[in-house]
Protein backbone atom coordinates (compact mmCIF):
# COMPACT_ATOMS: atom_id res chain seq x y z
CA UNK A 1 0.00 0.00 0.00
CA UNK A 2 1.45 3.15 -0.85
CA UNK A 3 0.13 6.27 0.33
CA UNK A 4 -0.81 9.58 -1.59
CA UNK A 5 2.16 11.40 0.07
CA UNK A 6 4.49 8.29 -1.69
CA UNK A 7 5.13 6.66 1.97
CA UNK A 8 5.13 2.47 2.19
CA UNK A 9 2.87 1.00 4.74
CA UNK A 10 5.12 -1.47 6.79
CA UNK A 11 3.19 -3.91 9.05
CA UNK A 12 4.68 -7.02 11.21
CA UNK A 13 2.62 -8.68 13.61
CA UNK A 14 2.84 -10.65 17.06
CA UNK A 15 -0.16 -13.36 17.60
CA UNK A 16 -0.51 -14.67 20.80
CA UNK A 17 -2.25 -17.92 21.00
CA UNK A 18 -3.50 -19.93 23.85
CA UNK A 19 -2.57 -23.50 23.60
CA UNK A 20 -5.45 -26.12 24.04
CA UNK A 21 -4.08 -27.52 26.99
CA UNK A 22 -5.58 -29.69 30.41
CA UNK A 23 -3.34 -28.01 32.36
CA UNK A 24 -0.88 -24.62 33.13
CA UNK A 25 2.22 -24.64 31.35
CA UNK A 26 4.43 -24.87 34.79
CA UNK A 27 2.11 -26.31 37.12
CA UNK A 28 -0.90 -28.71 37.35
CA UNK A 29 -3.90 -26.09 37.76
CA UNK A 30 -6.38 -27.05 35.23
CA UNK A 31 -7.29 -24.27 32.31
CA UNK A 32 -10.88 -23.93 32.33
CA UNK A 33 -12.15 -20.92 31.04
CA UNK A 34 -15.00 -18.92 33.05
CA UNK A 35 -14.16 -20.17 36.68
CA UNK A 36 -14.59 -17.87 39.73
CA UNK A 37 -11.83 -15.95 40.55
CA UNK A 38 -8.44 -17.54 42.12
CA UNK A 39 -9.31 -20.54 42.00
CA UNK A 40 -7.77 -22.29 39.30
CA UNK A 41 -4.44 -21.39 41.18
CA UNK A 42 -1.75 -22.83 43.34
CA UNK A 43 1.76 -21.59 44.80
CA UNK A 44 3.59 -22.37 41.42
CA UNK A 45 1.24 -20.06 39.16
CA UNK A 46 0.95 -17.24 42.40
CA UNK A 47 4.79 -16.70 42.38
CA UNK A 48 5.92 -18.15 46.10
CA UNK A 49 8.59 -18.77 47.41
CA UNK A 50 11.03 -21.95 46.93
CA UNK A 51 8.66 -23.56 44.70
CA UNK A 52 10.16 -25.14 41.11
CA UNK A 53 8.39 -25.17 37.54
CA UNK A 54 7.90 -28.18 35.57
CA UNK A 55 7.10 -27.27 31.81
CA UNK A 56 3.91 -29.44 30.43
CA UNK A 57 4.92 -32.02 28.04
CA UNK A 58 1.60 -31.37 25.87
CA UNK A 59 2.43 -27.68 25.73
CA UNK A 60 5.66 -28.49 24.03
CA UNK A 61 4.07 -31.01 21.67
CA UNK A 62 0.49 -28.42 20.53
CA UNK A 63 3.84 -25.53 20.31
CA UNK A 64 5.47 -28.04 17.90
CA UNK A 65 2.40 -29.08 15.93
CA UNK A 66 1.57 -25.07 15.42
CA UNK A 67 5.24 -24.39 14.50
CA UNK A 68 5.73 -27.22 11.81
CA UNK A 69 2.04 -26.64 10.32
CA UNK A 70 3.65 -23.09 9.78
CA UNK A 71 6.79 -24.24 7.88
CA UNK A 72 9.28 -23.37 10.84
CA UNK A 73 12.71 -25.33 12.10
CA UNK A 74 11.80 -26.41 15.58
CA UNK A 75 15.05 -26.21 17.21
CA UNK A 76 16.10 -29.03 18.89
CA UNK A 77 17.54 -27.42 21.99
CA UNK A 78 15.56 -23.85 23.38
CA UNK A 79 16.11 -22.17 26.63
CA UNK A 80 13.71 -20.60 28.88
CA UNK A 81 14.36 -17.12 30.05
CA UNK A 82 12.95 -14.71 32.99
CA UNK A 83 11.63 -11.47 31.33
CA UNK A 84 11.76 -9.23 34.23
CA UNK A 85 9.32 -6.46 34.66
CA UNK A 86 6.70 -5.18 37.22
CA UNK A 87 2.73 -5.38 36.93
CA UNK A 88 0.66 -6.47 39.97
CA UNK A 89 -1.13 -9.29 37.47
CA UNK A 90 2.65 -10.51 37.29
CA UNK A 91 2.91 -12.47 40.38
CA UNK A 92 6.70 -13.27 40.24
CA UNK A 93 7.26 -9.94 39.21
CA UNK A 94 8.78 -12.25 35.94
CA UNK A 95 7.55 -14.11 32.83
CA UNK A 96 8.85 -17.30 31.89
CA UNK A 97 9.48 -17.09 28.52
CA UNK A 98 12.13 -17.49 25.29
CA UNK A 99 14.42 -15.02 24.45
CA UNK A 100 17.61 -15.85 22.30
CA UNK A 101 16.99 -19.87 21.76
CA UNK A 102 13.52 -20.11 20.61
CA UNK A 103 11.33 -23.05 20.28
CA UNK A 104 11.30 -22.59 16.21
CA UNK A 105 12.52 -20.17 13.87
CA UNK A 106 12.10 -19.21 10.01
CA UNK A 107 8.28 -20.64 9.05
CA UNK A 108 6.43 -18.62 6.85
CA UNK A 109 2.74 -18.14 5.50
CA UNK A 110 1.04 -17.74 2.20
CA UNK A 111 -1.42 -15.47 1.91
CA UNK A 112 -3.60 -13.70 -0.91
CA UNK A 113 -2.10 -9.99 -0.79
CA UNK A 114 -3.57 -6.69 -2.25
CA UNK A 115 -1.14 -7.12 -5.25
CA UNK A 116 -1.39 -11.14 -5.76
CA UNK A 117 0.15 -14.05 -3.93
CA UNK A 118 2.53 -12.71 -0.98
CA UNK A 119 4.70 -14.95 1.21
CA UNK A 120 4.90 -13.88 4.97
CA UNK A 121 8.06 -14.93 6.76
CA UNK A 122 7.84 -15.96 10.19
CA UNK A 123 10.90 -15.21 12.13
CA UNK A 124 10.30 -17.04 15.17
CA UNK A 125 7.67 -19.08 17.85
CA UNK A 126 8.09 -19.47 21.52
CA UNK A 127 6.94 -20.99 24.11
CA UNK A 128 5.58 -18.64 27.31
CA UNK A 129 3.60 -18.18 29.99
CA UNK A 130 0.22 -15.91 30.01
CA UNK A 131 -0.54 -13.61 32.85
CA UNK A 132 -3.33 -13.03 35.25
CA UNK A 133 -6.33 -10.62 34.43
CA UNK A 134 -6.91 -7.24 36.29
CA UNK A 135 -10.57 -5.86 37.00
CA UNK A 136 -10.63 -1.74 37.83
CA UNK A 137 -13.50 -0.23 40.00
CA UNK A 138 -13.82 3.12 38.90
CA UNK A 139 -12.44 5.43 35.73
CA UNK A 140 -8.93 6.83 37.49
CA UNK A 141 -6.76 6.38 39.95
CA UNK A 142 -8.22 8.47 41.94
CA UNK A 143 -11.72 7.85 42.39
CA UNK A 144 -10.89 3.57 41.81
CA UNK A 145 -12.24 1.99 44.63
CA UNK A 146 -10.07 -0.81 44.40
CA UNK A 147 -8.15 -2.89 41.61
CA UNK A 148 -8.78 -6.59 41.69
CA UNK A 149 -6.53 -9.56 40.45
CA UNK A 150 -7.75 -12.78 39.07
CA UNK A 151 -4.63 -15.07 38.76
CA UNK A 152 -6.66 -17.79 36.91
CA UNK A 153 -5.07 -17.18 33.78
CA UNK A 154 -1.41 -16.65 35.10
CA UNK A 155 0.74 -19.67 34.21
CA UNK A 156 -1.75 -20.63 30.99
CA UNK A 157 0.59 -21.79 28.04
CA UNK A 158 0.98 -19.46 25.06
CA UNK A 159 2.61 -19.30 21.65
CA UNK A 160 4.06 -15.97 20.27
CA UNK A 161 4.35 -16.38 16.49
CA UNK A 162 6.46 -13.02 15.42
CA UNK A 163 6.04 -12.43 11.50
CA UNK A 164 9.11 -10.44 9.78
CA UNK A 165 7.61 -6.84 8.94
CA UNK A 166 6.45 -8.26 5.14
CA UNK A 167 2.90 -7.01 5.19
CA UNK A 168 2.18 -3.82 3.11
CA UNK A 169 -1.24 -2.94 4.23
CA UNK A 170 -4.03 -3.32 6.74
CA UNK A 171 -5.83 -5.69 4.40
CA UNK A 172 -3.23 -7.48 3.85
CA UNK A 173 -2.84 -7.88 7.82
CA UNK A 174 -6.26 -8.85 8.27
CA UNK A 175 -5.52 -11.66 5.49
CA UNK A 176 -2.71 -13.20 7.63
CA UNK A 177 -4.47 -13.45 10.82
CA UNK A 178 -7.41 -15.20 8.97
CA UNK A 179 -4.81 -17.81 7.03
CA UNK A 180 -3.22 -17.93 10.43
CA UNK A 181 -6.18 -18.81 12.25
CA UNK A 182 -6.96 -21.30 9.49
CA UNK A 183 -3.68 -23.42 9.82
CA UNK A 184 -4.22 -23.32 13.40
CA UNK A 185 -7.80 -24.46 13.42
CA UNK A 186 -6.86 -27.66 10.97
CA UNK A 187 -3.53 -28.74 13.51
CA UNK A 188 -6.05 -27.77 16.51
CA UNK A 189 -3.98 -26.84 19.02
CA UNK A 190 -6.16 -23.38 20.52
CA UNK A 191 -9.59 -23.12 20.91
CA UNK A 192 -9.04 -19.76 18.92
CA UNK A 193 -11.49 -17.64 20.47
CA UNK A 194 -10.67 -14.05 20.79
CA UNK A 195 -13.38 -12.97 22.97
CA UNK A 196 -11.84 -15.36 25.64
CA UNK A 197 -8.25 -14.37 24.78
CA UNK A 198 -6.85 -17.16 23.20
CA UNK A 199 -5.64 -15.23 20.60
CA UNK A 200 -4.36 -11.64 20.23
CA UNK A 201 -2.05 -9.40 18.74
CA UNK A 202 0.39 -6.55 18.61
CA UNK A 203 1.02 -5.18 15.47
CA UNK A 204 3.79 -2.81 14.57
CA UNK A 205 3.71 -0.42 12.33
CA UNK A 206 5.51 2.25 10.52
CA UNK A 207 5.55 4.35 7.36
CA UNK A 208 8.63 4.15 4.99
CA UNK A 209 8.77 7.42 2.99
CA UNK A 210 9.49 7.95 -0.45
CA UNK A 211 13.28 7.53 -0.86
CA UNK A 212 14.41 5.79 2.42
CA UNK A 213 16.65 3.53 1.28
CA UNK A 214 18.30 2.18 4.85
CA UNK A 215 17.27 -0.44 6.90
CA UNK A 216 13.58 -1.18 8.00
CA UNK A 217 14.79 -1.21 11.87
CA UNK A 218 16.02 2.15 11.18
CA UNK A 219 12.08 3.30 10.82
CA UNK A 220 10.26 4.80 14.09
CA UNK A 221 8.09 1.87 14.47
CA UNK A 222 4.45 2.28 16.81
CA UNK A 223 3.62 -1.09 18.46
CA UNK A 224 -0.21 -1.16 19.15
CA UNK A 225 -0.57 -4.04 22.14
CA UNK A 226 -3.31 -6.49 23.18
CA UNK A 227 -5.73 -6.12 20.07
CA UNK A 228 -8.39 -8.54 20.44
CA UNK A 229 -10.16 -9.52 17.20
CA UNK A 230 -9.38 -9.29 13.49
CA UNK A 231 -11.59 -6.48 12.99
CA UNK A 232 -10.23 -4.33 15.56
CA UNK A 233 -6.28 -5.08 14.32
CA UNK A 234 -7.28 -3.86 10.90
CA UNK A 235 -9.49 -0.79 12.39
CA UNK A 236 -6.19 0.21 14.97
CA UNK A 237 -3.95 0.05 11.66
CA UNK A 238 -5.76 1.86 9.23
CA UNK A 239 -5.99 4.43 12.42
CA UNK A 240 -2.32 4.56 12.77
CA UNK A 241 -1.91 4.78 9.08
CA UNK A 242 -3.57 7.63 8.84
CA UNK A 243 -2.40 9.49 11.58
CA UNK A 244 1.18 9.04 11.05
CA UNK A 245 0.56 10.09 7.12
CA UNK A 246 -0.43 13.00 8.42
CA UNK A 247 2.51 13.55 10.94
CA UNK A 248 5.14 13.09 7.76
CA UNK A 249 2.90 15.18 5.73
CA UNK A 250 3.65 18.17 8.52
CA UNK A 251 6.86 17.64 8.72
CA UNK A 252 6.64 16.33 12.40
CA UNK A 253 8.76 13.30 13.67
CA UNK A 254 6.91 9.72 14.38
CA UNK A 255 8.28 8.78 18.30
CA UNK A 256 8.86 5.29 18.27
CA UNK A 257 6.08 4.10 21.20
CA UNK A 258 3.70 1.93 22.30
CA UNK A 259 0.17 2.67 22.01
CA UNK A 260 -3.50 1.13 23.29
CA UNK A 261 -6.32 0.61 21.06
CA UNK A 262 -9.88 2.21 22.22
CA UNK A 263 -12.66 -0.21 20.93
CA UNK A 264 -15.41 2.64 21.59
CA UNK A 265 -13.21 5.51 19.36
CA UNK A 266 -11.62 3.53 16.94
CA UNK A 267 -8.23 5.57 17.68
CA UNK A 268 -4.87 4.45 19.31
CA UNK A 269 -3.53 6.09 22.13
CA UNK A 270 0.17 6.55 23.22
CA UNK A 271 1.12 4.31 26.46
CA UNK A 272 5.17 4.59 27.11
CA UNK A 273 7.68 5.10 25.14
CA UNK A 274 8.79 1.50 23.91
CA UNK A 275 10.91 -0.62 25.92
CA UNK A 276 14.15 -1.99 24.29
CA UNK A 277 14.86 -5.91 24.86
CA UNK A 278 17.66 -4.60 27.50
CA UNK A 279 14.77 -2.96 29.75
CA UNK A 280 13.11 -6.35 30.50
CA UNK A 281 16.59 -7.85 31.95
CA UNK A 282 16.40 -10.93 30.17
CA UNK A 283 18.55 -13.94 31.97
CA UNK A 284 18.04 -17.49 31.42
CA UNK A 285 16.06 -19.24 33.70
CA UNK A 286 17.66 -21.25 36.37
CA UNK A 287 14.84 -23.54 37.62
CA UNK A 288 14.28 -25.09 34.12
CA UNK A 289 16.64 -27.42 31.95
CA UNK A 290 17.11 -26.59 28.08
CA UNK A 291 14.57 -27.92 26.32
CA UNK A 292 15.90 -30.89 24.01
CA UNK A 293 13.79 -32.64 21.40
CA UNK A 294 14.37 -36.06 20.24
CA UNK A 295 14.75 -36.31 16.76
CA UNK A 296 12.53 -38.88 16.05
CA UNK A 297 9.95 -37.74 17.78
CA UNK A 298 10.03 -34.33 16.44
CA UNK A 299 9.68 -36.58 13.12
CA UNK A 300 6.71 -38.10 14.10
CA UNK A 301 5.33 -35.19 14.93
CA UNK A 302 5.78 -34.06 10.97
CA UNK A 303 4.24 -37.04 10.18
CA UNK A 304 1.19 -36.70 12.42
CA UNK A 305 0.45 -33.43 10.81
CA UNK A 306 -2.81 -33.50 8.73
CA UNK A 307 -3.25 -31.94 5.15
CA UNK A 308 -2.90 -28.21 5.89
CA UNK A 309 -5.43 -25.97 4.22
CA UNK A 310 -3.24 -25.16 0.53
CA UNK A 311 -3.15 -29.37 0.05
CA UNK A 312 -7.15 -29.48 1.07
CA UNK A 313 -7.74 -26.96 -1.79
CA UNK A 314 -5.81 -28.47 -4.01
CA UNK A 315 -7.76 -31.74 -3.53
CA UNK A 316 -11.10 -30.28 -3.68
CA UNK A 317 -10.47 -27.98 -6.95
CA UNK A 318 -8.89 -32.11 -8.01
CA UNK A 319 -12.82 -32.88 -6.55
CA UNK A 320 -14.51 -30.64 -9.51
CA UNK A 321 -14.73 -27.50 -7.36
CA UNK A 322 -14.82 -23.92 -8.83
CA UNK A 323 -11.25 -22.41 -6.87
CA UNK A 324 -13.43 -19.53 -5.51
CA UNK A 325 -15.65 -22.40 -3.48
CA UNK A 326 -12.79 -24.63 -2.81
CA UNK A 327 -11.41 -21.28 -1.10
CA UNK A 328 -13.82 -20.74 1.13
CA UNK A 329 -14.44 -24.58 2.41
CA UNK A 330 -10.67 -24.71 2.75
CA UNK A 331 -10.68 -21.89 4.85
CA UNK A 332 -12.56 -23.82 7.83
CA UNK A 333 -11.55 -27.54 8.69
CA UNK A 334 -15.46 -28.20 9.91
CA UNK A 335 -16.74 -26.66 6.28
CA UNK A 336 -14.05 -29.59 4.64
CA UNK A 337 -15.47 -32.37 7.10
CA UNK A 338 -18.83 -31.90 6.45
CA UNK A 339 -18.21 -31.49 2.45
CA UNK A 340 -16.46 -34.92 2.44
CA UNK A 341 -18.86 -36.71 4.69
CA UNK A 342 -21.30 -35.64 2.17
CA UNK A 343 -19.83 -36.48 -1.09
CA UNK A 344 -19.09 -39.93 0.77
CA UNK A 345 -22.80 -40.35 1.48
CA UNK A 346 -23.35 -40.41 -2.29
CA UNK A 347 -23.71 -36.58 -3.49
CA UNK A 348 -21.84 -35.20 -6.44
CA UNK A 349 -19.14 -32.72 -5.18
CA UNK A 350 -20.21 -29.85 -6.89
CA UNK A 351 -23.64 -29.68 -6.51
CA UNK A 352 -22.44 -30.62 -2.42
CA UNK A 353 -20.36 -27.14 -2.86
CA UNK A 354 -23.17 -25.54 -3.88
CA UNK A 355 -25.45 -26.24 -1.84
CA UNK A 356 -23.27 -25.91 1.44
CA UNK A 357 -21.97 -22.63 0.09
CA UNK A 358 -25.41 -21.30 -0.54
CA UNK A 359 -28.75 -21.93 1.03
CA UNK A 360 -27.24 -24.03 3.77
CA UNK A 361 -24.08 -21.36 4.42
CA UNK A 362 -27.07 -18.79 4.62
CA UNK A 363 -29.92 -20.95 7.23
CA UNK A 364 -26.47 -21.39 9.14
CA UNK A 365 -25.47 -18.11 9.41
CA UNK A 366 -29.23 -16.89 10.67
CA UNK A 367 -28.79 -19.51 13.56
CA UNK A 368 -24.81 -18.89 14.25
CA UNK A 369 -23.98 -22.20 13.96
CA UNK A 370 -21.06 -23.50 12.07
CA UNK A 371 -20.49 -26.80 9.70
CA UNK A 372 -20.26 -28.73 12.79
CA UNK A 373 -23.35 -28.11 14.74
CA UNK A 374 -25.36 -28.00 11.31
CA UNK A 375 -28.99 -29.28 12.49
CA UNK A 376 -29.08 -30.77 8.95
CA UNK A 377 -26.71 -33.67 9.18
CA UNK A 378 -24.14 -34.45 6.17
CA UNK A 379 -25.86 -37.65 5.17
CA UNK A 380 -29.21 -36.14 4.68
CA UNK A 381 -27.85 -32.85 2.68
CA UNK A 382 -26.78 -35.83 0.32
CA UNK A 383 -30.00 -37.36 0.77
CA UNK A 384 -32.37 -33.84 -0.51
CA UNK A 385 -29.40 -33.48 -3.34
CA UNK A 386 -30.67 -37.02 -4.31
CA UNK A 387 -34.47 -36.34 -4.48
CA UNK A 388 -33.50 -33.38 -6.63
CA UNK A 389 -31.34 -35.68 -9.14
CA UNK A 390 -34.15 -38.19 -9.44
CA UNK A 391 -36.93 -35.58 -10.17
CA UNK A 392 -38.75 -36.19 -7.14
CA UNK A 393 -37.88 -32.16 -5.91
CA UNK A 394 -37.56 -29.24 -8.32
CA UNK A 395 -34.45 -26.86 -6.85
CA UNK A 396 -37.27 -24.80 -5.52
CA UNK A 397 -39.18 -27.26 -3.39
CA UNK A 398 -35.70 -28.09 -2.03
CA UNK A 399 -35.25 -25.15 -1.09
CA UNK A 400 -37.92 -25.02 1.00
CA UNK A 401 -37.55 -28.49 2.67
CA UNK A 402 -34.11 -27.37 3.35
CA UNK A 403 -35.26 -25.09 5.90
CA UNK A 404 -37.71 -27.36 7.05
CA UNK A 405 -35.14 -29.61 7.76
CA UNK A 406 -32.94 -27.04 9.36
CA UNK A 407 -36.08 -25.91 11.74
CA UNK A 408 -36.68 -29.47 12.64
CA UNK A 409 -33.63 -31.42 12.43
CA UNK A 410 -36.05 -33.56 10.18
CA UNK A 411 -34.57 -36.00 7.60
CA UNK A 412 -35.37 -34.88 3.74
CA UNK A 413 -38.01 -37.95 3.31
CA UNK A 414 -39.69 -36.73 6.49
CA UNK A 415 -40.27 -33.18 5.36
CA UNK A 416 -41.23 -34.71 1.47
CA UNK A 417 -43.68 -36.81 2.78
CA UNK A 418 -45.62 -34.68 5.63
CA UNK A 419 -45.43 -31.81 3.38
CA UNK A 420 -46.68 -34.05 0.36
CA UNK A 421 -44.03 -32.18 -1.68
CA UNK A 422 -43.41 -34.56 -4.49
CA UNK A 423 -42.96 -33.09 -7.88
CA UNK A 424 -45.11 -33.95 -10.32
CA UNK A 425 -43.85 -35.66 -13.69
CA UNK A 426 -46.76 -37.61 -14.62
CA UNK A 427 -47.04 -36.27 -18.20
CA UNK A 428 -50.57 -36.84 -18.08
CA UNK A 429 -51.86 -35.58 -14.85
CA UNK A 430 -50.06 -32.01 -16.59
CA UNK A 431 -51.50 -32.38 -19.88
CA UNK A 432 -54.52 -32.00 -17.91
CA UNK A 433 -53.83 -29.13 -16.24
CA UNK A 434 -52.50 -27.18 -19.29
CA UNK A 435 -55.69 -28.24 -20.99
CA UNK A 436 -57.70 -26.41 -18.58
CA UNK A 437 -55.42 -23.50 -18.49
CA UNK A 438 -55.39 -23.09 -22.26
CA UNK A 439 -59.40 -22.91 -22.16
CA UNK A 440 -59.25 -20.74 -19.61
CA UNK A 441 -57.33 -18.21 -21.26
CA UNK A 442 -58.07 -17.66 -24.89
CA UNK A 443 -56.37 -14.58 -24.71
CA UNK A 444 -53.31 -15.59 -23.73
CA UNK A 445 -53.77 -18.48 -26.66
CA UNK A 446 -54.08 -16.02 -29.16
CA UNK A 447 -51.58 -13.53 -28.05
CA UNK A 448 -48.86 -16.53 -28.38
CA UNK A 449 -50.10 -17.46 -31.51
CA UNK A 450 -49.88 -14.52 -32.86
CA UNK A 451 -45.95 -14.72 -32.13
CA UNK A 452 -45.56 -13.57 -28.42
CA UNK A 453 -43.32 -15.84 -26.83
CA UNK A 454 -43.69 -14.51 -23.64
CA UNK A 455 -47.51 -15.88 -23.56
CA UNK A 456 -45.75 -19.29 -22.95
CA UNK A 457 -44.08 -18.17 -19.58
CA UNK A 458 -47.37 -16.90 -18.08
CA UNK A 459 -49.20 -20.06 -18.94
CA UNK A 460 -46.65 -22.01 -17.63
CA UNK A 461 -47.14 -20.39 -14.46
CA UNK A 462 -50.62 -20.99 -14.48
CA UNK A 463 -49.93 -23.99 -14.20
CA UNK A 464 -47.27 -24.42 -11.57
CA UNK A 465 -49.93 -21.80 -9.28
CA UNK A 466 -52.46 -24.75 -10.12
CA UNK A 467 -49.96 -27.35 -8.73
CA UNK A 468 -48.63 -25.40 -6.21
CA UNK A 469 -45.71 -25.26 -7.25
CA UNK A 470 -44.84 -28.53 -7.43
CA UNK A 471 -45.13 -29.45 -11.37
CA UNK A 472 -42.29 -30.22 -13.29
CA UNK A 473 -41.30 -26.77 -14.82
CA UNK A 474 -39.83 -28.52 -18.18
CA UNK A 475 -42.25 -30.82 -19.47
CA UNK A 476 -45.09 -28.26 -18.66
CA UNK A 477 -43.03 -26.48 -20.75
CA UNK A 478 -42.92 -28.85 -23.67
CA UNK A 479 -46.71 -30.10 -22.90
CA UNK A 480 -47.94 -26.48 -23.44
CA UNK A 481 -46.08 -25.98 -26.21
CA UNK A 482 -47.27 -29.24 -27.89
CA UNK A 483 -50.91 -28.15 -27.21
CA UNK A 484 -51.14 -24.78 -28.44
CA UNK A 485 -48.87 -26.06 -31.71
CA UNK A 486 -52.01 -28.17 -31.84
CA UNK A 487 -54.19 -25.05 -31.99
CA UNK A 488 -52.74 -23.30 -34.76
CA UNK A 489 -55.26 -23.99 -37.92
CA UNK A 490 -52.90 -23.55 -41.26
CA UNK A 491 -54.55 -19.96 -42.34
CA UNK A 492 -52.78 -18.89 -39.04
CA UNK A 493 -49.62 -20.41 -39.36
CA UNK A 494 -46.79 -18.68 -41.86
ZN1 LIG B 1 -0.86 -23.47 39.42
Amino acid sequence: MILANGAEVIIGLEVHVELKTRTKLFCSCPTTFGQAPNTQVCPVCLGLPGVLPQLNRQAVQLAVRAALALGCRVNPRSKFDRKNYFYPDLPKGYQISQYDQPLAEWGHLDIEGEEGPRRVRIRRIHLEEEAGKLAHEGTNLWTAAASLVDLNRAGLPLIEIVSEPDLRSPAEARAYLAALRTVLSYVDVSDLRMEEGSLRCDANISLRPPGFAGPLEQLPRVEIKNVNSIRNVVRALEYEVDRQAALLDAGEPIRRETRGFDDQSGRTLAQRSKEEAHDYRYFPEPDLPPLVLDERWLAEQAADLPPLPDAVRARLESQGLAPQDARILAADPDAVRYFDAVVAAGAEARQAAVWMLGDLARLLNDRHLGYGASPVPPAELARLIALIGSGRLSGRMAKEVLEVMCETGRGADAVVEERGLNQIADPARLRAEAERVIAEQPKVVADYLAGKERALAFLVGQVMKATRGQAKPDLVNAILKELLEAHRTPASGP
